[in-house]
């Protein structure tokens, strides 16, 4: 068997092995299989990679490679050992920049090559140019947009900018006629190929990448992360067609177009249409002074709390992004048990986009060992909340505002909610009146049935458990609630 029908194998099984990684990575059970599944045929694509390589390159070259691949490799080891959960769409963000990048340079590269070196010598039939050159261009394009948008959405999801939305007067039309502009490049350079088209090419898409992000707000994060995933996928499969790589156009075909499906299951679940999202205007900051209008919030101590728990009936915890800041899954856990061992339902309820990237929630609970099954999704449980004694909203505040049902001005308004403010009561745990990752101000706080118990969640929910004793009733006798009527 020759190396190259080797190679061809390899391919064909790194690439089978891809497609068992994203079936196993679709459900929880057979998530840590897929990963084994992922990160065997990502191993088997680099040593097929490397040993083809080496055929036609010198001894040195090999070398750069392995060296390139061990710091590579070190260096990811390095930070997904270190990276908290609630930074990892920050993570994701500057890979899928990574591959943006990389793809710019392969398209540079493949340019210069021939160029450089004419249709003689390279791989580059002469009847296929004009192919090439379009290739050069849309892997340019699409490279550059994936690698700045990606910077702006990871500068956004780490907070170093603000992440509500830049509105430049007609941005849709700037958009539009950047892309515009690109068809027109393609069409000029397929025909007349020359350094200033592609240096126009790539400052074009950079700019184009940079405002496309810049200009979607918080609450569109989600989808923009998973937007981007999916760019990714195709400037890898684009840089596959410059290579003459069959496994990176199936791989990039396959991040593609799962990423493309994940956005749009986002995009269902948050009732958004994926064209909306992409010409942004959701998210814009709650005018200032929109607090004061909104009335007077209650505040509730820890050990008040406890005693509405101990009387509870029936509880829904609905955690969000502030859980996992203050790593309060465990005493959430505790707290669950024990109201549960006193005779109290206690189910949670996770809304699709809580926390940081889809299934946050899920994690940090299945990490805690809370039972699954009673782990509801948002769709599961709101026609419960009614019914309810006790909300607990730990640490969400999005994905819990009533405005996204109640004022068709607001600019979450369709966004799906979890709708808590139905429950008898209502508990906040949050550290402030401070408004969401959307920036918009949230009415549920000013609600009649509402308190609010402030402080970091871990800290506030270890406090119920030691008011609530050891046998998981309150120790002292019954307090009347003194709920604080505060002005805000
Ligand atoms: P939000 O981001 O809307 O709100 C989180 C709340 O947690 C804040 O209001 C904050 O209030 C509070 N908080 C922060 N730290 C603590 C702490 N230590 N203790 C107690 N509270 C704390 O959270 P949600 O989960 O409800 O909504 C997620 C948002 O993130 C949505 O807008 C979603 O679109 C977006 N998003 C989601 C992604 C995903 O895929 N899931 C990806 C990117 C964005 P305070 O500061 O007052 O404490």
């Amino acid at each position: 068997m020759t190396s190259l029908t080797a190679s061809h194998a390899a391919d064909l099984v790194a690439a089978l092995l891809f497609i068992l990684s994203l079936a196993g990575l679709s459900q929880h059970r057979t998530s840590r299989a897929g990963v084994v599944y992922g990160i065997a045929g990502m191993a088997l694509a680099l040593v097929a990679t490397v040993v083809v390589a080496a055929q036609s390159i010198t001894a040195g070259a090999v070398a750069l490679i392995v060296l390139a691949t061990a710091l590579g490799a070190a260096m990811g080891l390095w930070r997904a050992r270190r990276v908290e959960m609630t930074q990892m769409p920050e993570l994701i963000a500057v890979l899928h920049s990574f591959v943006g990048l990389a793809a710019v340079l392969v398209g540079w590269n493949s340019y210069l090559e021939v160029e450089a070196h004419g249709t003689a010598q390279t791989e580059v039939g002469a009847d296929l140019l004009g192919i090439h050159h379009a290739e050069v261009f849309i892997g340019i394009f699409i490279g550059a947009v994936t690698f700045t948008g990606s910077i702006v959405a990871f500068l956004k999801l780490s907070a170093r900018i603000k992440s509500r939305p830049l509105t430049l007067p007609g941005k849709n039309a700037l958009n539009v006629g950047a892309l515009a502009a690109f068809v027109g490049l393609t069409v000029w350079f397929t025909i007349s190929p020359n350094l200033p088209l592609m240096i126009a090419v790539t400052v074009l898409a950079l700019a184009l990448g940079w405002h496309l992000v810049a200009s979607i707000g918080g609450g569109d994060m989600p989808v923009v992360v998973s937007m981007l995933n999916s760019y990714s996928g195709w400037a890898a499969a684009a840089a596959g067609f410059l290579l003459d790589n069959n496994l990176l156009i199936v791989t990039g075909a396959l991040v593609g177009s799962s990423g493309a499906y994940l956005s749009y299951i986002m995009c269902k679940a948050m009732n958004r249409s994926f064209l909306s999202v992409i010409a942004g205007g959701f998210g814009i900051e709650a005018p200032s002074g929109a607090a004061e209008e909104q009335g007077e919030h209650r505040e509730v101590r820890a050990s008040e709390a406890a005693e509405l728990l101990a009387q509870a009936r029936s509880v829904v915890i609905t955690p969000g992004y502030g859980m996992a800041v203050a790593q309060a899954q465990h005493p959430v856990a505790e707290l669950t048990r024990r109201l549960r061992e006193q005779g109290v339902e206690v189910r949670f309820g996770v809304h699709p986009v809580a926390g940081r990237l889809p299934g946050h929630m899920n994690v940090l609970l299945a990490e805690a060992k809370v039972p699954y099954d009673i782990v509801l999704e948002m769709d599961e449980i709101n026609d419960d909340l009614a019914d309810t004694s006790v909300v607990l909203v730990i640490g969400a505040n999005d994905t819990v505002n009533p405005a996204a049902t109640d004022d068709p001005a607001s600019p979450i308004a369709g966004m799906p909610v979890l709708r808590v403010w139905e429950a008898e009561q209502v508990i906040v745990f949050k550290r402030s009146m401070a408004s969401g990752y959307a920036g918009v101000q949230n009415p549920l706080f000013f609600r009649e049935n509402t308190s609010m118990l402030f402080g970091d969640a871990k800290q506030s929910v270890e406090d119920i458990l030691q008011a609530l004793g050891t046998d998981g009733r309150r120790d002292a006798a019954p307090a009347a609630r003194q709920a604080t009527q505060v002005s805000h």
